[in-house]
Formats: structure tokens, C-alpha cells, sequence
């Protein structure tokens, strides 16, 4: 059975790092989540919950919290951004509902990372939550790990598991393969309040408007109250991080012949925040001796599938099951573990990266896009997402 004294050390408290702490609390296995910033918490950006993730809020014990805060869209919608004409959607009602058991939602970040945040507060015996540690190395022990923190302290567990994102410190120690891809696209983003945009664009809708080497995403948050918006084009630019801020104008210029609709809600915004798109190649080898990786440390995608966070939550919920499987031999369970998930989570890293072509294309491939995708009907929407919906 598995170790029920000694704490599994989870470095990193985002999405994967919550979610490991309570799939493993929910099997009766104590964690300490080591993050580096000095509280818990998420940016403010919205994000896609595709029906495959809503299982794994039923295993986690957080539907109710999910459901009170997110936004149920009636549909996903893809308009051409220069002509202004929709190409394709896909109904999001009740035969979406009916064909995958799920629903499709949105939600604020940090509605999601609190509600994973307030179910391991409340597993307090068996979660410990701890900021301003910086894990910079591990070590492996003959009984357990070492993590070692940036102050030079030296914390012990049973286990780790590196749920510390595109720029991980324990992927060093597992793979030691260099640093991201950087992709050349770079995201804006911001958040409006509804009130301020034109009412004819208050759809409840998922809404993509793809042009020549640029898109726009935009969907309603918090009760309609709030817009979320995400510009994306193609730049050199490198910055690391989330939060750096964004040039207006290097936007427009990329943005300046679209669409009116589309381009009067980027002339609302007055700050934007800038994220340079990184991934990875997937890899098989997410694990060495006791130590793994979840999340983004594992395989960070491009986000144009809206499914790095939902990959995050699958990850956390098959390592809890096979950590019990393997009856403590954490060794065994997370190679079981990366064994279930590199595959699933390699084809979304790899269908990203064609789908940013797919949303950026032009000229005749613009025009191939259009044509290919209009003949779509709902049922030829679900057939194509549902190894992706259907689940693990
Ligand atoms: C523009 C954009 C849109 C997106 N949209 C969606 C979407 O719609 N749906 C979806 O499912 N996904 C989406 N994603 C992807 C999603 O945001 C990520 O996949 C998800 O946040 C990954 O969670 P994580 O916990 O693995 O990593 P992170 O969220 O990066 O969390 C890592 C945590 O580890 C901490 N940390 C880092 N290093 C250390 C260290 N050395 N020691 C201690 N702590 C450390 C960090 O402070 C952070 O709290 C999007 C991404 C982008 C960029």
C-alpha cells in the first residue's frame, strides 16, 4: 500500500500542482505543494473546459464549485477575420451534451485554480500548502527525494512530482532537454467588462476570428460579466513568463485590417499582458526514480486546442490512480503513469501546433481552410473531437 506517512513533495501550485495534491489527498496520501511565489493564485485570463476535464472534476469532488462559476457557451464559432464570415461551429447544447456525457464550459482562471484551492484547504490533515519555495534541484535518496530550495534548504519526501510549468526546474533533473520551443507566436491578452463592449458582440459563444498569421478569441467570463480576449500573431519577440505587458501598437499593426466587429473590441482595450508561445516535442520519458513530471513541466502545448490546463487535471487524476495501483512503489507508479498519459498528451502538443497553421492560414490555404471546413455538420464536429472528448 501505498506510503501514508512520509509527504509527496509537488513543486508547483498551479492548475497540475492543486490537482495532484487532492487526487492523491483523495486516496489518503499526504503532499506538500512547494510553490515559488509568495501566495497561491492564477492570472486574470480566461480558460476552455472541454468535456473530457469535467470527468475529472466529478473524480476531484469540485463539480458544484466549477458549475457555479463558469460560463455554459451555446456554441465554439470560427469567422474568417478579414471577410468577417463565419466558417464553421459547433453546437455546444444538449446533442453535445447527449454524444459526450459532458457539457462544454468557460471560466476564469483563478475561479478554477480557488476552487482547487479550497478542496485542499479543506484536506488541511493531509495537504500542506507552502509559498516562498523555490525549488532549484532535486536529489534522489535511498529512500525517497530531496528537494532543494533556492535559500539552500533541504526538504524531504517520499516522492516528487514537478507540476512547475513551461519553465520547469525538475524536467532538468528528468529529461535535462534545454529549454522550450519558442514558437514565434506571441499571445495578448486582457479581460473587459461586458458593460463596455458593443452589444451586437455580446455573444455567448467561444468565438475565433482566424487571418493571415493572427487570431482573435474572445468569450464571455463570470456571469456575462466580464469579456476575455486573446490576440495572437506572429513575433520574435522573447520574454519568459505571463504577465509581461504588451505594445498597442505592435498589435494594431498586425490587427488594423480585420474585421470592424472584432477589431473594435481590441481598440477597448487600454492594457495587455503578453505571453511568448512556447512547447515542447513530446516525450515519453516523464520520470526518473521517484521523481515526475505533470502538466506543462511534462508536455507544454500551445494552448490552440484551449487544453493544457484540462491535460493538467487528466495527469493529476491518472498518477493518484496508479500511485494506489502500484501500492506505494512510486517508482513503478509513475512509470505506469507516463505509460498512460505521453501518447494522449503528445498528439495534443503535436495537433497544436497544426492547428495554429490551420487558424493562421492564407491566401489559397486561407481559402482551402474555408472551403474543407464549411461542409461541416455537428456530427462531423463531435467524430473529430471525440478522442479528444471521449477521454483517457
Ligand atoms: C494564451 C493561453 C491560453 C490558454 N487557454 C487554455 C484553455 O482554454 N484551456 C486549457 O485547458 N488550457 C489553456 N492554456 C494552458 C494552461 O494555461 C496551462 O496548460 C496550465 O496553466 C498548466 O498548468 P500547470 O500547473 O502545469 O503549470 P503552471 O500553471 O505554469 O503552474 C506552475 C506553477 O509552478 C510554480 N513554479 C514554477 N517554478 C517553480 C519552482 N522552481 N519552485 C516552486 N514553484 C515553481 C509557478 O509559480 C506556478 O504556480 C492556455 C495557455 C495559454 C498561454
Amino acid at each position: 500500500m501505498a506510503q501514508k506517512t512520509v509527504p509527496v513533495l509537488i513543486v508547483g501550485g498551479g492548475i497540475g500542482g492543486l490537482g495532484a495534491a487532492l487526487a492523491l489527498a483523495l486516496q489518503g496520501i499526504p503532499s506538500r505543494v512547494l510553490e515559488q511565489a509568495s501566495g497561491f493564485g492564477e492570472i486574470g485570463a480566461g480558460i476552455q473546459l472541454g468535456p473530457n476535464v469535467f470527468r475529472m472534476f466529478h473524480r476531484l469532488g469540485i463539480s458544484d464549485a466549477i458549475e457555479k462559476r463558469a460560463v455554459f457557451v451555446d456554441k465554439i464559432i470560427m469567422m474568417d477575420a478579414v471577410a468577417g464570415t463565419p466558417i464553421t461551429e459547433v453546437p455546444l447544447g444538449k446533442p453535445f451534451r447527449e454524444r459526450f456525457g459532458q457539457p462544454y464550459a468557460v471560466i476564469h482562471r483563478a475561479d478554477l485554480h480557488r476552487a482547487l484551492l479550497d478542496a485542499c484547504e479543506a484536506r488541511g490533515e493531509l495537504i500542506s500548502l507552502e509559498t516562498k519555495t523555490s525549488v532549484t534541484s532535486v536529489r534522489d535518496t535511498d529512500d525517497g527525494v530531496v528537494a532543494v530550495t533556492g535559500d539552500g534548504s533541504e526538504i524531504s519526501g517520499a516522492a516528487l512530482i514537478g507540476a512547475d510549468g513551461l519553465w520547469s526546474s525538475v524536467r532538468a533533473y528528468v529529461a535535462d532537454d534545454g529549454p522550450p520551443r519558442v514558437s514565434g507566436h506571441v499571445a495578448y491578452r486582457a479581460v473587459l467588462p461586458m458593460e463596455q463592449v458593443p452589444k451586437e458582440m455580446r455573444w455567448n459563444a467561444a468565438t475565433l476570428w482566424a487571418g493571415p498569421r493572427i487570431h482573435l478569441v474572445h468569450y464571455p467570463l463570470r456571469n456575462g460579466e466580464l469579456m476575455n480576449l486573446v490576440a495572437v500573431f506572429h513575433s520574435d519577440r522573447y520574454v519568459e513568463g505571463w504577465n509581461a505587458p504588451g505594445e498597442v501598437d505592435e498589435l494594431l499593426r498586425w490587427f488594423k485590417d480585420i474585421d470592424p466587429r472584432p477589431l473594435s473590441l481590441i481598440d477597448l482595450v487600454s492594457e495587455w499582458r503578453m505571453w511568448v508561445l512556447c512547447d515542447r516535442d513530446p516525450i515519453s520519458k516523464w520520470s526518473r526514480g521517484r521523481t515526475t513530471l505533470l502538466g506543462d513541466a511534462a508536455h507544454p502545448m500551445l494552448q490552440y486546442f484551449a487544453q493544457g490546463a484540462c491535460m493538467a487535471l487528466e495527469d493529476a487524476v491518472c498518477l493518484a490512480d496508479k500511485v494506489t495501483a502500484a501500492d506505494g512503489d512510486y517508482g513503478e507508479a509513475f512509470k505506469a503513469y507516463q505509460a498512460e498519459r505521453y501518447l494522449r498528451t503528445g498528439r495534443v502538443q503535436l495537433m497544436a501546433r497544426f492547428l495554429g497553421d490551420i487558424y493562421h492560414a492564407k491566401d489559397v490555404e486561407r481559402e482551402l481552410r474555408n472551403q474543407m471546413l464549411a461542409g461541416r455538420t455537428p456530427e462531423t464536429s463531435y467524430q473529430g473531437l471525440a478522442w479528444l472528448y471521449d477521454g483517457p
